[in-house]
């Protein structure tokens, strides 16, 4: 039996439910599930709203979701993939600075293509004279003839129509199928807006002509990241300030709509006025047990890839130079990895990154794109040899990996016709899907995102103000 803030039992009996201390103080009861960005964001602002009557259920047994981090047995720590706080929204600054104060470390970025024998500077299309004569002239004239891009065709369409044959052939499909594991031709292109860097030809020719480099392009040119801990360690402290009404180890199995009850996987259950869930919206209509046949159907048409997040720690000085880096080529399995000693020194053992370098990288799969964990750790190994990113070969002092299997919420072209069926059913019956996969909009799946998302609908159920930053597809 949960005993909620002010001490009102709750419970539940066969065969119907005691509504005891069902209203706290005439404030609705708001059950959030999830310690992520989002469900703590929202609990954050609930807070701050003097709205009390709030319980936030977690199925893991500590905080942060996919934006936690984990520290292995040998004392190396590592995020999800790799993670970097910038901000589009003021309150998730304020948040930031009041958990974390001066306890981060300010970065430039400094990012990189692998390339065959070569590094080019992200984003690559804005470089093209790091490239091999032949290619960069392939990609030159590709963007010269390309027509322009029109974000209402699918993505492998836009891709070729906004940067042509060359950058397409020798980047950007290979790279973002690496990144999706889904085909470019399910997808849609409205998400790209600050997630691909669109050039014209005038602008990549004056890069070649001129021989300077472009790369300040993106929100992330400038980061921060806590200085102990990893990107967890926010959503850690926050957490701490919460915890009163935070309960971990709480799987939600089903949701009763019409009576309003989550039940949870060792058999107990919770009364709620208004549920907001951030676990992935496809799942969530898998546990609600009324719900009708085409919502069943449209989660299906919901698409994710999964991340095999691989580090490596090695008993090599680390190296000050490249924050992270992309691999669209098939010389590794990874399409990333970061320098996560760069990111802070307390991410190696004893924070002595004269002794210790730490390489996190991550490697997608998907039924388009099956990945056998089998030796993975290996072959990741062996591929950040083989890129340079490690020199000789230096002694390997931990293999790391976690499987995350919602990484991505893929936005394929049946994706925002199946969230307008879902969510508008959801709400009628006072149930909010927010956060990275309960909206599922990749265009609003990072952090700040989730947390803005967090804090619109805490003042949108407490004070009835409208959602700034989630609506509806097309809304
Ligand atoms: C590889 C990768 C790289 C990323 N890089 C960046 C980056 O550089 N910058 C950035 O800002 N963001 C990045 N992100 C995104 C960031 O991780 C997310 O924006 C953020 O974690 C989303 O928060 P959320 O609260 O919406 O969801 P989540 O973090 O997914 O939290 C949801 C929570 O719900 C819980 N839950 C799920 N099901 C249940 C259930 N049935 N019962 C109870 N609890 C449940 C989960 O355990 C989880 O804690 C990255 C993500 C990935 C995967």
């Amino acid at each position: 039996m949960y005993t909620g803030p002010g001490g009102l039992a709750r419970r539940h009996e066969a065969g119907g439910s005691l509504e005891l201390g069902h209203i706290l103080n005439d404030q609705p009861r708001i059950v959030i599930v999830g310690a992520g960005p989002c469900g703590l964001g929202c609990a954050r602002e609930l807070e701050g709203l003097g709205h009390k009557n709030w319980h936030l259920v977690e199925r893991a047994p500590h905080a942060g979701g996919l934006a936690s981090s984990v520290t292995d047995p040998q004392g190396f720590t590592w995020d999800h993939g790799g993670h970097v706080v910038f901000s589009h929204f003021g309150e998730f600054d304020r948040l930031l600075d009041e958990v974390m104060g001066d306890d981060v470390h300010r970065h430039e970025r400094s990012s990189y293509i692998r390339f065959d024998d070569r590094w080019v500077p992200y984003p690559f299309q804005n470089n093209l004279r790091y490239l091999p004569n032949e290619v960069a002239y392939e990609c030159m004239l590709g963007l010269i003839e390309a027509p322009g891009g029109d974000p209402t065709t699918d993505f492998a369409t836009w891709m070729r129509a906004t940067f042509g044959d060359g950058i397409t052939k020798h980047f950007m499909e290979p790279y973002n199928f690496k990144v999706w594991a889904t085909p470019a031709d399910r997808m849609q292109s409205m998400w790209i807006g600050e997630r691909v860097a669109v050039i014209d030809y005038k602008r990549a020719l004056k890069g070649l002509i001129s021989q300077e480099d472009d790369v300040a392009w993106g929100p992330n040119n400038t980061f921060v990241f806590p200085a102990m801990g990893g990107t967890g360690e926010i959503y850690r402290r926050l957490a701490l300030k919460l915890e009163e009404n935070i309960s971990y180890n709480r799987l939600v199995v089903s949701v009763d709509a019409p009576t309003k009850t989550l039940r949870f996987e060792d058999g107990s259950e919770e009364d709620y006025d208004i549920l907001i869930s951030t676990m992935p919206i496809d799942l969530l209509v898998g546990v609600v047990q009324s719900a009708p046949d085409p919502l069943r159907e449209a989660a299906k048409d919901l698409e994710h890839n999964g991340v095999y997040m691989v580090g490596i720690g090695y008993e090599a000085p680390f190296k000050d130079d490249m924050s992270w880096s992309y691999y669209p080529q098939d010389t590794t399995p990874f399409y990333r990895s970061t320098n996560f000693a760069k990111y802070s020194p307390s991410n190696v053992p004893d924070s002595d990154t004269t002794r210790y370098s730490a390489y996190m990288t991550e490697t997608s799969h998907s039924g388009y794109k099956p990945t056998s964990r089998e030796g993975l750790e290996e072959d990741v190994e062996a591929g950040l040899r083989a890129a340079g990113v490690v020199e000789g070969r230096p002694e390997v002092a931990s293999m790391h990996l976690e499987d995350i299997p919602y990484a991505y919420p893929v936005p394929t072209i049946k994706r925002d016709a199946a969230l307008s069926t879902i969510h508008p059913w959801l709400m009628e019956r006072g149930i909010y899907s927010r956060g990275r996969f309960g909206s599922w909009r990749y265009e609003m799946g990072n952090m700040d995102h989730a947390v803005k998302m967090g804090v619109d609908i805490a003042r949108r159920v407490v004070k009835g103000a409208p959602e700034e930053l989630w609506s509806l597809p097309n809304e």
